[in-house]
């Protein structure tokens, strides 16, 4: 009997239950005993480590976040605290790793690959769709299915009093989920650290429309970009001459009820990411890109900065 394990390590997302239940019912089928690591690389380091059963994973796959909870770690950081991590599954008889992470995770995974010999396999998870070598991350489709939700709820209290508003989404430094957001919501107007902008060439044509009937205006914003959600609300009051609110949308992105394709992007990820281990792939991220899955290599996952898609980009000019 071989023993594989799954932790979850940085920031949580919907589709990582989902991928927890489908790893275990998936190596049992393979003949491999799954084990889960609770609390990401801290657990990793406290020996939280649990062989798991069918029960741990009944009734997970509808809960957003992750039930055997997620953490960042300066620990894992330290050589001596690797060494604990690896004692501590050796004691389980495991030598092979799902991450579902970020580039982060992935990185300290791999030295720890090379201090230890504990074969790996990545999966990008994260909303801001930011991971170089892949073209999507789980959880980005409940969380823009969320970010969907709030702005059709903010679109009715926007057009019954005349308001714009200006709608911040996360992404740290990517534009991702404010890009695709405004191209399916149809806003009026939208900011993203990968495109400067000057206000004022939106002005002129912001104000025929208001004087062609137009009774309000979302905006919809990244977090990464140069100004404050509070200075772009202000330019519409100042500049525009119509009330203006600003919603921070927050951690709502996060969480929720994994969507139809995230579970169904998790369930292949980890299939995907079962056999590679199988098959001898040793330290590898499993990415999704137009050309179906591949695994890539440390190296084009988490030492290059990734760009947003060029297509999604040129519908914004
Ligand atoms: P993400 O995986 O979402 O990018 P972080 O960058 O916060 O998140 O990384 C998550 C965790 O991965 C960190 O808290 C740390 O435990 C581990 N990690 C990141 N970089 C390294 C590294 N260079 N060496 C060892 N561990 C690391």
């Amino acid at each position: 009997m071989k023993n594989i394990a799954i932790l979850c390590s940085g920031g949580d997302v919907s589709g990582m239950n989902p991928a927890i239940k489908h790893f275990v019912e998936y190596t049992k089928k393979k003949g491999l005993t799954p084990f889960l690591i609770y609390d990401g690389y801290e657990g990793l380091i406290d020996n939280a480590i649990y062989q798991a059963s069918y029960e741990d994973v009944a009734g997970v796959m509808i809960r957003g976040g992750t039930f055997i909870r997620s953490s960042r770690s300066k620990r894992f950081m330290s050589a001596e605290f690797r060494q604990k991590a690896k004692e501590n599954l050796d004691a389980h008889n495991i030598d092979m790793l799902l991450v579902l992470g970020g580039d982060g995770s992935f990185r300290g995974l791999h030295i720890f690959y090379k201090e230890h010999g504990i074969k790996f396999c990545g999966i990008p998870s994260t909303i801001d769709n930011d991971i170089n070598g892949t073209d999507y991350c789980l959880g980005v489709d409940t969380a823009l299915n969320i970010i969907k939700t709030s702005i059709d709820a903010i679109r009715d209290t926007a057009s019954s009093f005349r308001r714009a508003f200006v709608i911040e989404t996360m992404g740290r430094d990517c534009g991702y989920l404010a890009l695709v957001s405004h191209l399916t919501s149809g806003s009026e107007l939208c900011l993203i650290p990968e495109l400067k902008y000057d206000l004022n060439s939106y002005k002129e044509e912001f104000k025929k429309q208001i004087q062609n009937g137009r009774k309000y205006f979302i905006a919809i914003v990244s977090e990464g970009i140069k100004q404050d959600s509070q200075e772009i609300a202000d330019w519409f009051e100042n500049e525009i001459g119509m009330e203006s609110r600003v919603s921070v949308l927050g951690h709502i992105q996060r969480g929720g009820n994994p969507s139809i394709y995230d579970r169904l992007m998790a369930y292949k990820f980890v299939n995907y990411a079962v056999d590679g281990l199988l098959r001898g792939k040793d330290e590898s991220v499993i990415c999704y890109t137009k050309s179906g899955f591949e695994y890539k290599s440390i190296d084009d996952v988490a030492n290059h900065k990734k760009e947003l898609d060029p297509e999604l980009l040129s519908y914004l000019n």
